[in-house]
């Protein structure tokens, strides 16, 4: 089965931020997670480079638009080896293949007969590079996102005949009740397109930093559409001399914030109606990650609103799966919620450090000291074998669903109940009476087999971390077939290194 996953491109004007790792981080914990079940899988993320807001930076700065695009494509390019991101490609939408793709897939557009010329009078916020209808503008006749007054523009446009598809994106609705997740979100885009669909702009005809429109050189493409069929041009050249477009269209999942649902839940899917291409099959959409600021109102975080949790710092103190992890333990993917420092760094504590760590480095040391590091072959305890019984089928089942939270939430309940089984067991009690040699046998045996599962299970969320405790375990493998409770053997292992050391 072909998995394809994406992130939004992320828009060259802004500096990388929690916001961005927060999207490309759960999109990367489900390409590896289906990697582990041996699906073919390809993950895209990259950068969103035209529009205005792009052409004014780079005016007030002195330099050209491309300067700037390259500058900044670099910061975006570069956060995603810090945050371990297994991405397969990184587009940028002033790549050559993918302009003229997009002005191939207009152009058909154009050609079965969804576009046409008129005249746009409209609210416009030059930071969203979007016109906004009536029901979305905030009081003072400002932005909703950002809360700066927006401005009357007329221009003569290219229209796509949104309105058209009213009807026929009911009926994906209904017939993919899945198309949008989580329900909420589906709800929310399914009231917006009941609500009544108007003709948008397709494209700008004062801009010169953009694709062109092939049959009206003196417009660019308005930059959503531009943006948007990045998911579908990346596959036509992201491998030199091959064309992945036939295995892995249409997306199984395009991860998103919640700010870009109108683009993705409506124009997207019709713009492919249009073009005649298939719509993919879920987009996710998840909320916003908020942080307390001074004056107690939440915020979204993102660096317009200067309101900053810095990742790089996280990454600098306690390592990327630390915020790989944090970044889904507080919210719930999908849900808006508060995060704080101050959590974080209970949960860093309280959980990586003393759960998982001091679990895996108990059991490998107490399996060193009692045996000499070889693991007693004896049947495993059935109290463990009953805990874990079905916990891969559930992870699985979860994140086909993309519920990282949920997902997470099942491994750390066997995480918690193998500390407990630990205590209970005491085998450090056992090992003081020769009589009970048996009973320490299937105590460590079980224990240490529940750490390997773990392992597995925390592959994809924990990649760094896992990859230290296998090394103690002599065991790397991460495929799914090894999942499940009782699956493999170990042999001999080793005491493992602190996997969260106290942060300097
Ligand atoms: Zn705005």
């Amino acid at each position: 089965m072909s998995f394809y996953v994406t992130t939004p491109i992320y828009y060259v004007n802004a500096a990388p931020h929690l916001g961005h790792a927060y999207s490309t981080i759960g999109a990367d914990i489900l390409a590896r997670h289906m990697r582990q079940r041996g699906e073919d899988v390809f993950f895209l993320t990259g950068v969103d480079e035209h529009g205005e807001p792009v052409a004014l930076a780079a005016e007030k700065e002195g330099v050209t638009p491309q300067e700037l695009a390259d500058r900044n494509a670099a910061r975006f390019r570069d956060l995603m080896p810090l945050i371990n991101a297994s991405n397969d490609f990184f587009i940028r939408t002033t790549d050559a293949e993918h302009k003229a793709a997009v002005q191939d897939v207009l152009q058909r557009v154009h050609d079965n007969g969804h576009v046409y010329k008129g005249e746009y009078e409209g609210w416009y916020c030059p930071r969203c590079a979007d016109f906004k209808t009536e029901n979305e503008i905030e009081d003072g006749n400002r932005c909703p996102i950002h809360h700066i007054e927006l401005t009357r523009e007329k221009e003569e446009n290219w229209f796509f005949a949104l309105s058209a598809f009213q009807e026929r994106l009911e009926q994906l609705y209904a017939s993919q009740p899945d198309f949008v997740m989580p329900r909420h979100r589906y709800n929310e885009a399914l009231s917006f397109i009941r609500g009544g669909l108007q003709d948008v702009s397709l494209s700008r005809a004062n801009l010169t930093w953009g694709v062109t429109v092939p049959w009206d050189p003196g417009h660019v493409f308005y930059v959503w559409f531009d943006a948007l069929l990045n998911y579908y041009t990346a596959l036509s050249y992201a491998r030199p001399g091959e064309d992945l477009t036939e295995r892995f269209w249409p997306a199984t999942y395009h991860v998103i914030g919640k700010d870009i649902l109108k683009f993705h839940c409506v124009f997207w899917p019709a713009i492919l109606m249009a073009a005649g291409l298939p719509v993919p099959e879920h987009v996710f959409v998840h909320g916003y990650l908020l942080m307390q600021n001074a004056e107690g109102r939440e915020d979204k975080m993102s660096k317009s609103l200067g309101n900053v949790l810095d990742p790089f710092e996280i990454i600098e103190r306690f390592g990327t799966d630390a915020l790989r992890f944090y970044c889904f333990r507080d919210v719930s993917f999908g849900q808006d919620g508060v995060v704080s420092t101050a959590q974080f760094g209970q949960r860093y504590e309280a959980e990586l450090a003393n759960e998982l760590g001091n679990l895996a480095s108990r059991s490998t040391n107490m399996v060193a000291r009692y045996r000499d590091g070889v693991v007693p072959d004896v049947s495993l305890d059935p109290a463990l074998v009953e805990a874990f019984a079905g916990l891969e089928a559930d992870v699985a089942g979860l994140l086909d669903r993309a519920e990282i939270t949920q997902a997470l939430e099942a491994i750390w309940e066997r995480v918690r109940r193998l500390n407990a089984y630990v205590a209970e067991t005491a085998p450090w009690q056992l090992a003081k009476d020769p009589e009970r040699g048996e009973d320490l046998d299937r105590a460590l045996a079980s224990v240490i087999e529940g750490v390997r599962v773990l392992g597995v299970l925390l592959t994809p969320f924990l990649p760094e971390t896992v990859a230290k405790l296998q090394m103690a375990l002599g065991d790397a493998d991460s495929t799914w077939t090894a999942a499940g409770y009782g699956a493999r053997r170990l042999q001999r292992v080793e005491k493992a290194e602190p996997l969260f050391p106290r942060a300097a």
